[in-house]
């Protein structure tokens, strides 16, 4: 029996009987024969309450400071677990990120892992101890500061973990039973997927599902990580991520499914620059502009020009965050551009279809833009890659028109199991 890495998210240590029955499974695997290392985030809504805290005490706070407090949240959780699995009776040693070998870079917030470096855990695996690890954090190589890898950064710990360890697998534990073919939080009839390749799964998550995080399954795709995503509450099978179909999963040589799922996300907002003198060059001023303040865009849209006027309007998406920045940075911009306005819309929703199969499949296209249209939905912006479709709408048509385009490509399931067991969804 090989090494396990699992992680479990906040909404599985929420509390105390949380931490409990965590740490009960974690003995179970540790049982079977495994080697357990544990990544843990902080309990709860922590984070969201430590940033709230750090608002409070400055609106614009340091980020070492910043990162130091979030760390916080982690290690709570990670002495509470270790000291439930001693109190079954087995061996637990707690670490923090910088403890177990995360090196990073330091951009505080949004740190990048460039090296781990497990020598302790695997020291303490090696003594027998399951190996209790604080997600989220490291520790940066020039500075040595504690620094954060982001929001939900802790799934990435877990599979750099997993890689620099060489797991055999990587479980995520989450309040879902797995990925589903739809946020089960709006698509009740969503269906568990049982395996999903990571590269459709890395298209949803670049789409706004938030069962895993983009960068982690970047990095489990890199390395070659399998990732089984499950919940803590339930004991099912959940659902398997990874470069190839595993043998338990069924027949190699049937055809993955055509459409993986259907996800949306209501965090963006639309920006669109109008009246853009339509000649060369102007579009990369605009970008450029976006690029020097560090703001990262998603769909890019230009209108043919008007033969009276010559000017076009060019409209983009981009995070809600980054709105005011985004706005500023071309306002100071317009004398090199010349554009009449710029308009903003944070009331825009992305539904995205996504799946492998509609490299192949002719008619999906047409369909997708067929459901919306049954469910009166009206589309403000396209944009497509090789296995995704996605549009924009108006934020409130999101949750009719997702539920349409799952149930257009028969995504339903018959039954009502997508069970949400926890999370306030904060
Ligand atoms: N606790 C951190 C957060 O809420 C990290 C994580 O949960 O993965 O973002
Ligand atoms: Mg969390």
């Amino acid at each position: 029996m090989g090494l396990v890495v699992q992680k479990y998210g906040g909404s599985s240590v929420a509390d105390a009987e949380g931490i409990k029955r965590v740490a009960k499974r974690i003995v179970e695997a540790k049982k079977n024969g495994h080697q357990v290392v544990v990544v843990v985030s902080a309990m709860g809504d922590t984070t969201d309450e430590l940033i709230d805290l750090a608002e409070q005490v400055s609106p614009m706070p340091a980020g070492r400071e910043f990162d130091m407090l979030l760390t916080a949240g982690e290690r709570i959780s990670m002495a509470l677990l270790a000291m439930a699995i001693k109190n079954l009776g087995h061996e637990a040693q707690s670490f923090t990120g910088s403890q177990a070998g995360v090196i990073t870079d330091s951009v505080h917030n949004k740190a990048r892992i460039i090296d781990v470096t497990p020598g302790r855990i695997r020291t303490a695996l090696d003594e027998g101890n399951i190996a209790i690890v604080a997600g989220f954090q490291g520790v940066s190589q020039d500075k040595k500061d504690i620094t954060t890898l982001g929001r939900g950064g802790s799934d990435t710990t877990a599979v750099a973990l997993a890689a620099a360890l060489h797991a055999e697998v990587c479980e995520i534990y989450t309040d879902v039973d797995g990925v589903f073919t739809a946020d089960p939080r709006v698509v009740k009839k969503a269906r568990k997927i049982d395996w999903i390749s990571s590269e459709d799964m890395l298209e949803l998550a670049a789409s706004g599902s938030k069962v895993l995080l983009h960068r982690c399954v970047e990095y489990a795709r890199r390395y070659d990580i399998p990732i089984h995503v499950r919940s803590s509450f339930s004991g099912l099978p959940g659902t398997w991520v990874s470069n190839e179909k595993p043998e338990s999963q069924g027949d190699q040589q049937v055809e993955h499914a055509i459409i993986s799922g259907v996800a949306h996300d209501v965090s963006e907002a639309k920006i669109t620059v109008v009246g853009v003198p339509d000649k060369p060059g102007e579009a990369a001023v605009i970008f450029r502009a976006i690029a020097d303040a560090e703001i990262n865009i998603d769909m890019i849209v230009q209108n043919v020009s008007a033969a009276s006027t010559g000017l076009t309007d060019i409209s983009f998406t981009l995070p809600k965050t980054e709105g005011r920045k985004a706005i500023d940075a071309l306002e100071r911009a317009k004398g090199g551009i010349g554009f009449e306005s710029l308009r903003y819309d944070d009331q825009i929703g992305k539904i995205s279809l996504v799946g492998a199969g509609m490299k192949t499949n002719p008619g999906v296209t047409a369909s997708f833009f067929q459901a919306l249209s049954d469910a009166g939905v009206n589309i403000e912006l396209i944009s497509t890659s090789e296995i995704r479709i996605s549009v924009v709408t108006r934020q409130d048509d999101v949750p009719g028109a997702v539920r349409a385009v799952h149930s257009a490509f028969g995504l339903d399931s018959d039954s009502d199991e997508a069970v949400v067991y926890g999370g306030t969804g904060r």
